[in-house]
């Protein structure tokens, strides 16, 4: 019989001792479950996008948002996925800089384009990657120049 000691974990799938910090065993790599670690908060879907701050970044998920449509039934996204740094929020979207410039992601209802009737109009998938943290002290005061 293994005797179990403070501080250590019994490997389910072959009996090796590990570590209690271990992720995996050390042995067969088998996964340790980790009730702490492991809450998924690591990406955060962001559900309201009038609650991002300028600063904050974020990802656009791929196969979001305003779309063409082909002739052929093909979809084509017309918003980069990858990473984006907020610069304001509107009701129906946010502004912010990509890797490819300025871009406005739309966050509104889904619904076809009146300009154009091969573009869906539909909310981008946001994560927020880092969010910014209010400042408790004034930025540099700005003087307005109101001579
Ligand atoms: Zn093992």
């Amino acid at each position: 019989m293994t005797e179990r000691k403070r501080g250590q974990k019994i490997c389910e799938n072959c009996g090796e001792v590990n570590g209690v910090r271990a992720y995996e065993c050390k042995k067969c790599d088998y996964p340790f479950k980790m009730k702490k670690y492991r809450k998924g908060n690591k990406k955060k879907k962001v559900e309201d996008h009038m609650t991002l701050n300028k600063g904050d970044l974020i990802r656009v998920v791929g196969g979001s948002g305003p779309f063409y449509t082909g002739e052929d039934g093909d979809k084509i996204y017309l918003v980069d996925r990858g990473k984006y740094t907020v610069a304001d929020v509107d009701k129906l979207g946010i502004h912010a800089h990509g890797k490819h410039g300025y871009s406005y992601l739309y966050m509104g209802k889904r619904c076809r384009s009146p300009m154009m009737e091969s573009i869906t109009k539909a909310p981008c998938k946001i994560v927020l990657l880092k969010a910014v943290s209010h400042p408790n002290h004034e930025s540099p005061k700005r003087r307005r120049s109101r001579a």
